[in-house]
């Protein structure tokens, strides 16, 4: 038989390759396998072990890009260091810029949710390549070090047109957006600004936002009012694992991080080192995850019959160590736990079968639909959202490292920029006015931002920014200049925050 889908395999870390083979096992006996190749690629721990600090080899790499399609366990990150994580890596390489995130209450898994008898049914779509997943940090001073977080307009326009053409076919009527604009106002706030943007294009959905602490105490309260949310990166990490615990944890919490050319599905637990090795992993996450990439490449009858397979042993009250039917007040198992061979050998003695305290899975189903791949991108590309506004330099805030007081710092700033069209208008520490007027309360550490403005009488726009390079170079002749940002007006509209307290 000719088999047109290949999917690129990496079995991962820790729990990733016996998870995984019992996922190939389940497929292989429903027939996936006369359907799609499985090309196992390098990429992870071994990899890293061989000193490649990219964490996948060129051939891995070669094999994605003419796929299309990854299908890979977790992998491990160490934390702190400089190994940055294989899994963000990824996503940003192949730019899967959408991370979709679904969680339903499953028969058989027991949480205070289904003993109260509330269904769970939500996604959670992450914005995957921004953020402060950038990882572009810097130590500053002695004392700051600092983590740059970057949100843009077309990354933001991205994931919002990815969550609401899925809430579309999903036939949803109200999808919420995750935030804090309320502190971030242009990060956040951009971020909120473009899902409102995006939104016109979709005038059927309801649109409304939360902020992202609210949102979590109103999933923990009363989850079922939300049936999807988008978020920024960090956020949408954050609170989808917390969705992950309302559903039984995170073994049943599968995700697909969809780009435009190249998409990866993997479980959204790790590498679970503590389990690893010892066969009692719970493959349901990465099972769930592998159903999400059979309905992405039109294997829908495919998928369907292992889902229900799948649902027909949860509810059978066969589980593996992670959850199951809990009786009494010690919360002891009603039957002893499975390894993971037994379990998913569970799941294909029952393909074939259906649940029978839930609707069994159709074969087509709302929100099916079959990505096709668009022709390979030429060079890279440069999306853009903003296209033309009128930008003018106003000033510009440039970052010190120093241990001066606010008063002296402003004294030595007042004396360099004495001939220049610039005046020094503010001085803040960690964000926080500390100059002209502040509070004694107020601590300051080693680093400071110092704002110089045109003077009264100079119009915006009459200097290029080369005159704010050469304040920071007389400063520099006696302090350390950690960085600076320029100061402009986009159409007449400020393009930087104030301080707090200013
Ligand atoms: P984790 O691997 O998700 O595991 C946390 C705990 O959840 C485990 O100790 C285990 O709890 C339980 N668990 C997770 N998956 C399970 C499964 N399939 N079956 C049964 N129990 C499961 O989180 P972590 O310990 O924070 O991270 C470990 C490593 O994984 C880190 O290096 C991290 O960077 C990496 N990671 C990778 C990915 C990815 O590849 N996409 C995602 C997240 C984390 P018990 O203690 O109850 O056994």
């Amino acid at each position: 038989m000719s088999r047109s889908l290949t999917i690129a395999l990496a079995p991962g870390d820790g729990i990733g390759p016996e998870i995984m083979a019992a996922t190939m096992d389940l497929f292989k006996a429903a027939g996936v396998h006369n359907q799609a190749d499985f090309v196992t690629v390098e990429m992870g721990g071994a990899e890293f072990a061989k000193g490649n600090s990219r964490g996948m080899s060129d051939a891995c790499i070669r094999t994605v890009e003419s796929c299309g399609i990854l299908f890979k366990g977790p992998m491990e990150t160490p934390k702190g260091g400089g190994g940055k994580s294989i899994n963000v890596t990824a996503r940003k390489l192949w730019n899967a810029y959408a991370n979709y995130r679904v969680f339903k209450t499953l028969p058989g898994v027991e949480t205070v949710y289904s003993k109260a008898g509330i269904n769970i049914d939500m996604a959670i779509v992450r914005e995957n390549i921004e953020d402060t997943y950038g990882g572009v940090e810097h130590r500053l001073s002695s004392d700051m070090v600092q983590c740059k977080r970057l949100i843009s307009a077309p990354g933001s326009d991205q994931v919002h047109r990815f969550a609401y053409q899925t809430a579309r076919k999903l036939g949803l009527k109200k999808i919420h957006c995750g935030h804090k604009a309320n502190i971030m106002k242009m990060s956040d706030g951009l971020f909120l600004d473009r899902f409102k943007a995006v939104g016109k294009d979709f005038q059927e959905i309801e649109q409304a936002d939360v902020i992202v602490d609210a949102l979590c105490m109103n999933l923990v309260l009363k989850p079922q009012q939300y049936k999807m949310v988008v978020l920024p990166n960090l956020q949408g990490d954050i609170v989808s694992d917390l969705v992950a615990g309302l559903v039984g944890g995170l073994g049943f919490a599968p995700s697909a991080n969809i780009g435009n050319h190249i998409s990866i599905f993997e479980a959204v637990h790790g590498t679970a080192p503590d389990i690893a090795g010892r066969g009692i992993a719970n493959p349901t996450s990465l099972v769930l995850s592998g159903l999400m990439m059979l309905r992405h490449l039109c294997l829908f009858k495919e998928a369907a019959t292992i889902e229900n397979a799948l649902l027909a042993t949860l509810e059978s009250g066969i589980h593996t160590g992670d959850f199951g039917y809990t009786s009494g007040t010690n919360g002891a198992k009603v039957t002893p736990p499975v390894g993971t061979k037994e379990f998913t050998k569970a799941i294909i003695d029952n393909l074939g079968n259906t649940p029978k305290t839930v609707t069994p899975i159709p074969d087509a189903q709302a929100g099916d639909h079959c990505f096709i791949r668009p022709p390979a991108p030429t060079g890279q590309q440069v999306i853009r959202t903003f296209k033309n506004l009128q930008t003018q330099v106003v000033g510009c805030d440039i970052y010190l490292d120093t241990a001066l007081s606010p008063i002296s710092l402003a004294e030595e700033m007042n004396r360099v920029c004495q001939d220049t069209p610039f005046k020094l208008t503010i001085i803040s520490n960690r964000g926080t006015q500390v100059w002209p007027t502040g509070s004694v309360y107020t601590e300051c550490v080693d680093y400071y931002r110092v704002r110089f403005e045109l003077r009264d009488g100079i119009a915006p726009g009459t200097f290029g920014q080369s005159r704010c390079v050469a304040l920071m170079d007389k400063i520099a002749e006696s302090f350390t200049v950690c960085s600076y940002e320029l100061l402009r007006l986009f159409d007449g509209v400020k393009g930087y925050s104030m301080a707090q307290g200013q």
